[in-house]
């Protein structure tokens, strides 16, 4: 099904084609270290090959009657359902996370591609008669011109599907271009993309790094932009975004923050606590980080979760019943293993120690690590270490708990576990972050709501999926007309 098993190509104007470089990268299983493939690190001349052919693409696809586009969103969704096992086997080999973790990454990615084949209705415009005497006046959407998305490694299959069936329902062309870490799956998404038979150049893909990002950044042509990924870059992309006059919406980094009340129910929420916080190793923009047990619940909790997380089966997430795969690659473990130095040397408990975990593939594991008597002021308690590193941080009241969310600079996820309707209204009510649980461990929206977080962990208005992608990828046109 893919274009090439040994390097990987761009999506072109309806053609694979070889990046005009020979600079490339090593995609690694991380499960294994056993090299995948390399990867181009595509230059601004391959980003100027796929807007050119975006930008031609587009006054055709733009006047295809919506329904026809959303049939092919219909013949889309059938492919990955025929094709579901081993995108999700690819997804895992890549990326690392367990088989069970892709199915579900893939099928959230296929929802997406649900919903978007309701472009007809999701589209429709507004209309009021006499808005003067014999004037009528009409709200219509239209689409806009190319956009392009630039994806993190966590989410490889997913993160690019929560925009381009929307953008490209909508009548714009797009361009996807993949984290350089993590280009397997989107090969194999681009190849049935081909096989569904879109015209040439509305849907396209550029692999690459810094270089073809930057140039989708600054490019005249491109009239929007979505970005996933750290908040340090989530940032440059809005600030440059800005800077060339393109929308733009920048979703970033994360440093969840999880209330258990004391009359939340111990096991059940145990846990759904430990799922948030291990799955995915950690690596999920939605994982709990900072555990905040209120009041007397500390010591039961504490025991409960370090006892769960310590059973955690870990390693090559292709094996039946390993619930917890390795961090992406060496790189990316040697930052949190500095990460538990770091809490060790700031004074905090470590009661679960990750750092050799009992695996036997050779790949990048990290193993459950839990901190204990961890304070608001440490470096682990504020910043995003995305592996499987928990830091509980025990308070008195409810208070004090919300305190540690309103003083936090990322603002993307939180939950509180609880039975009293008042302590989750008042959560509710006075959290900033925009993704909240209640006794939800990752509350992550599903694709006919909004995604995205709150504070530094987004920039820009419009948020991914959902109705506020429709408002993203369209301009809403005012005609006002009498008739003499
Ligand atoms: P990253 O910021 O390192 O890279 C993300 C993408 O940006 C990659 O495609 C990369 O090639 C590209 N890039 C690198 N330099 C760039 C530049 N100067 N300009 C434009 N693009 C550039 O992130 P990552 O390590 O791949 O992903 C992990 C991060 O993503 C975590 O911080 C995680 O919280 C975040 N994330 C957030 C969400 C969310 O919904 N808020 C979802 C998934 C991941």
């Amino acid at each position: 099904m893919s274009a090439s098993p040994s390097l990987v190509k761009n999506y072109i104007g309806g053609q694979w084609v070889a990046a005009r470089t020979g600079q490339t990268l090593q995609v690694c299983n991380p499960a294994t270290t056993e090299a995948l493939a390399r990867v181009p690190l595509s230059t601004a001349a391959d980003i100027d090959d796929a807007v050119r052919a975006a930008r031609d693409a587009f006054p055709a696809w733009r006047a295809t009657p919506p329904l026809e586009r959303a049939r092919y969103f219909f013949r889309l969704k059938e492919l990955l359902e025929v094709h579901f096992e081993d995108l999700a086997r690819t997804l895992t080999a890549e990326n690392g996370k367990t088989l069970p973790e892709s199915r579900g990454s893939v099928h959230r990615a296929i929802e997406c591609v649900e919903v978007a084949t309701g472009i007809p209705s999701l589209m429709m415009g507004r209309v009021l008669e006499d808005v003067a005497r014999g004037i009528d006046c009409e709200a219509i959407r239209q689409p806009i011109g190319v956009f392009a998305c630039i994806a993190p490694f966590n989410f490889p299959f997913m993160v690019p599907l929560w925009f381009l069936p929307f953008a490209v329902a909508c009548g714009n062309t797009f361009i996807v271009k993949p984290s350089e870490q993590v280009p397997l799956s989107q090969q194999e998404l681009f190849a049935l993309i081909h096989e569904v038979g879109f015209p040439p150049g509305v849907v396209n893909l550029v692999n690459g790094a810094k270089e073809a990002a930057e140039r989708i950044l600054e490019h005249p042509d491109i009239q929007g932009v979505s970005f996933v990924g750290s908040s340090a870059v989530a940032r440059h992309v809005y600030a440059e975004c800005g800077k060339h006059g393109k929308r733009v919406q920048a979703l970033g980094g994360a440093k969840n923050l999880i209330i258990i009340m004391p009359d939340a129910q111990l096991e059940r929420s145990v846990e759904n606590i430990a799922e948030s916080v291990f799955g995915c190793a950690g690596e999920r923009c939605l994982a709990g980080a900072v555990l905040v047990p209120v009041g007397e619940i500390y010591e039961s909790f504490r025991e409960k979760f370090v006892r769960r997380a310590a059973a955690i089966k870990i390693g090559n997430g292709l094996e039946p019943g390993v619930e917890m795969g390795p961090v992406i690659s060496g790189k990316h473990r040697d930052r949190v293993l500095a990460y538990i130095e770091k809490g060790i040397e700031e004074g905090a408990e470590l009661i679960l120690d990750g750092r050799n975990p009992p695996v036997r593939e050779k790949g990048y594991f990290v193993g459950p690590t839990i901190f204990d008597k961890v304070t608001r002021n440490m470096v682990i308690a504020q910043e995003e270490i995305f592996g499987p590193v928990a830091c509980i941080l025990p308070v008195g009241t409810l208070d004090e708990a919300l305190d540690l969310i309103h003083e936090h600079e990322l603002g993307n996820a939180a939950s509180i576990f609880t039975t009293s309707g008042h302590a989750a209204r008042r959560f509710r009510y006075e959290a900033e972050p925009s993704m909240m649980g209640i006794n939800i461990g990752v509350a992550a929206p599903m694709s006919f709501f909004s995604f995205g977080g709150a504070k530094g962990s987004f920039f820009g208005d419009l948020k991914a999926h959902g109705w506020e992608s429709i408002d993203f990828f369209t301009d809403r046109k005012v005609v006002i007309s009498r008739w003499f």
